[in-house]
């Protein structure tokens, strides 16, 4: 009997949800709670109609710690799955310490006020974690998440030392719309307006946002734009693999995309400090974010697929090497398949794996862990199973750039 308690209704948690409800040999009890019910009686819906599974849901505000314990208490999880907000990581970890529960998220914490996404706040929750006999797993979505995963795969089975490492995001999927992101637009929007930053000789390099482009023919997909970005898993990865000599991570924006955000900035809808509008306080990437497309209403109209993978340089047997390991998703595929587009798939079928590792005793600790620390092999073999199939290349030469 594995309880699980997921709490984060939206596009990402709904996917988890069915996945997890598709595997109920593991996951023999689901509860979904949200800040809204109604989010969470839409997916329960689904999930009831598309796998004939009954899940539980509740209200919460993961914001309100004492709230959060007291569902806890009341569900008796095995394990908390946070697929909320990033803002809600330190809280619902400190309500998994309170009740000894085993925690599991997909994106590291940051404070409200500040875009400063980094791992040292929940790292510091290591000696509480590991005092209190409970295990966290950082990070379980796809980037960061499976591309740590994939870097894992190549160091045990396809390099013997990595020397340059770069994650390459393709989302060469269209929704139709003018202008739209395909997570929760105030993270989306936070990310890739935050300075470039790479991982090279030792030290953190950085740039203006957006600054640094190059082109990329993914398969499946085509040339495509990529920019060079700070993303969490540099960090975790430049920590864990102290061999890796440069680290980088690129993503692919349509130049209307980056035209919309540009005027978006220009004019101080992006800003997340407060203004004052008829008296009242608002922040305008919170207003902004309201009058956006919500990303789970994208899915019935996205067409093309995603194509994230690592490209790593380094030895084997002392003879040089390009490694190419990639996962191509179709968006049409994952809304058939759960009611939302590619980008919330290829994170919440990655949390459901993560949360299986945890559930069934393939990966354990106690305290606090990122996903690069565990044998690579049991989640990769998920994966392939639960539908997010990866491919491993050899390419001629190293990225020229
Ligand atoms: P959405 O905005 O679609 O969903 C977030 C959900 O969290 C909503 O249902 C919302 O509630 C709920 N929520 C927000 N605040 C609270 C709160 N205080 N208490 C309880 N519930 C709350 O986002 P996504 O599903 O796209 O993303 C979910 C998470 O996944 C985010 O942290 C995002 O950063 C991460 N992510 C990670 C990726 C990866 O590859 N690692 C990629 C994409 C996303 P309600 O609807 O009830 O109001």
């Amino acid at each position: 009997m594995s309880k699980v308690l997921v709490i984060g209704a939206g596009g990402v948690g709904s996917v988890a949800v069915h996945k997890m409800a598709m595997n109920s040999d593991i996951f023999s009890h689901i509860t979904l709670a949200s800040r809204r019910i109604v989010s969470c009686e839409k997916v329960a819906e689904s999930v009831l109609a598309r796998t004939g599974v009954t899940i539980d849901v509740a209200q919460v505000d993961a914001d309100d710690v004492a709230a959060t314990i007291a569902l806890i208490e009341k569900v008796q999880p095995k394990l908390v799955v946070n697929l909320a907000l990033p803002y809600q990581d330190l809280n619902i970890m400190d309500a998994c310490l309170a009740t000894k529960t085993d925690y599991l998220d997909t994106a590291n914490y940051e404070p409200r006020d500040t875009p400063k996404f980094e791992y040292g706040w929940q790292w510091a929750y290591q000696e509480r974690f590991k005092e209190a006999g409970i295990m966290a797993l950082l990070g379980s979505g796809f980037d960061p998440g499976v591309t740590s995963v994939f870097a894992s795969y190549i160091k045990k089975h396809l390099l013997d030392t990595i020397d340059t490492l770069d994650i390459l995001d393709c989302n060469g999927g269209d929704h139709g719309q003018h202008f739209a992101t395909n997570f929760n637009p105030e993270i989306n929007i936070r990310e890739v307006t935050a300075p470039s930053r790479h991982w090279e000789g030792g030290e953190w390099v950085e740039g203006p946002a957006l600054s640094h482009k190059q082109s990329f023919d993914f398969d499946q997909v085509g040339p495509k734009n990529m920019y060079l970005m700070y993303h969490e898993e540099l960090e975790s990865l430049a920590k864990f693999y102290p061999e890796i000599k440069r680290i980088r991570f690129w993503m692919t924006f349509g130049d209307a995309y980056l035209k919309h955000l540009e005027v978006l900035q220009n004019v101080g809808m992006t800003r997340i400090d407060p203004v004052i509008y008829e008296g009242k306080e608002i922040i305008p990437l919170q207003f902004l974010k309201a009058v956006l497309p919500e990303p789970s209403s994208l899915g019935s109209t996205t067409k093309g697929k995603t194509n994230i993978g690592d490209i790593a340089t380094g030895t084997k047997d002392g003879v040089q090497k390009t490694v190419y390991v990639l996962n191509i998703c179709d968006h049409e595929d994952a809304y058939a398949e759960t009611g939302n587009q590619a980008v919330s798939y290829t994170t919440g079928v990655p949390a459901m794996i993560g949360a299986a590792m945890m559930l069934t005793g393939a990966w354990k600790g106690k305290g606090v862990f990122n996903i690069e620390q565990f044998d690579p092999d049991p989640f990769m073999d998920m994966l392939n199973k639960h539908g997010l199939p990866w491919q491993v290349k050899e390419l001629d030469a190293p990225l020229a750039f």
